[in-house]
């Protein structure tokens, strides 16, 4: 799923040219894909998009006019395209808007299942609809993240992935920003010292930061990510092979040596069969 730094990339890319023309077509949208129904999507059509904003992991764009939003989340498989005029695209995209002068803006989805969603809303309609979210983890701060960190009593892994206390991280990112605080995706919250909670809050900036400025470069996940699903090649700080511990939905991938003091992590659930 594209985390923070893939989304807010997206969203530097697309900021300007979206606002460049009036929108003349909006739709047509896969019925899975759209999520509202009132104001139907031709209310969009005659006005001027604003350009692109980012909350977590969603994009918004707003209308010039300050009347509505569109609302994207692309969840694990969904893609945004911006076409210029002539420019060749998908036949049949779950959500389009074309643009006077024909440059379209598409959103596609691999895979069978559609889960990516767009919404149609009023500005208060698309406030409250993200008002669940947490603080957006770049440039939360220490002081701030040991505020959340004292409040949780969990997993660092887990807590990072959850979007109602940090928002823009997620399974891909945890691993790397875990990696780079040298600190145990199992530790717990409440057990961390000041010294690691300003890692931890460094390494949220750095990695997303890093993230941020290779996507924007056009990098693919495999130049990008240096621990996350990078099973068993060498650690890129002290040449450990990165191990995994797998679940059900997602895999942790860490690095025994610089993170785990040399333990072997288990799967809790195994474990507690076997205890
Ligand atoms: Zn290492």
């Amino acid at each position: 799923m594209p985390e923070l730094p893939e989304m807010e990339a997206w969203r530097r890319a697309l900021d300007g040219p979206v606002s460049a023309f009036p929108i003349e077509q909006a739709g047509p949208a896969h019925i899975a894909t759209l999520k509202t129904i009132d104001p139907p999507l031709s209310a969009l059509e005659g006005r001027r998009l604003l350009g692109a904003e980012r909350r977590a992991k969603r994009l918004m764009f707003p209308t010039e006019d300050g009347e509505l939003v569109l609302l994207v989340h692309l969840m694990t498989a969904g893609r945004l395209r911006y076409l210029r005029a002539g420019e060749a695209g998908p036949k049949t995209p779950a959500f389009r808007l074309r643009f006077q002068g024909g440059a379209e803006l598409v959103l596609t989805e691999a895979g069978k299942k559609k889960r990516a969603g767009v919404w149609l809303l009023t500005p208060e309609e698309a406030e409250a609809e993200l008002a669940h979210l947490g603080p957006e983890a770049l440039d939360l701060g220490s002081e701030r993240l040991g505020e959340i960190l004292a409040g949780e009593s969990r997993r660092l892994h887990s807590l990072l992935r959850d979007q109602r206390v940090i928002a823009g991280i997620g399974r891909a990112w945890a691993n790397e920003i875990l990696h780079a605080a040298k600190l145990s995706p199992y530790a717990l919250t409440q057990d961390l010292t000041p010294h690691q909670i300003a890692a931890l809050a460094a390494a949220i900036d750095s990695e997303l930061e890093r993230g941020l400025q290779l996507r924007e470069s056009g990098a693919n996940d495999k130049r990008t990510y240096r621990v996350h699903n990078k099973l068993g090649e060498p650690c890129h700080v002290c040449g450990t092979p990165i191990a995994q511990v797998d679940f059900e939905e997602h895999t942790i991938y860490y690095c025994s040596e610089c993170q785990t003091g040399g333990r072997v992590l288990k799967d809790r659930r195994l474990s507690r069969l076997l205890r």
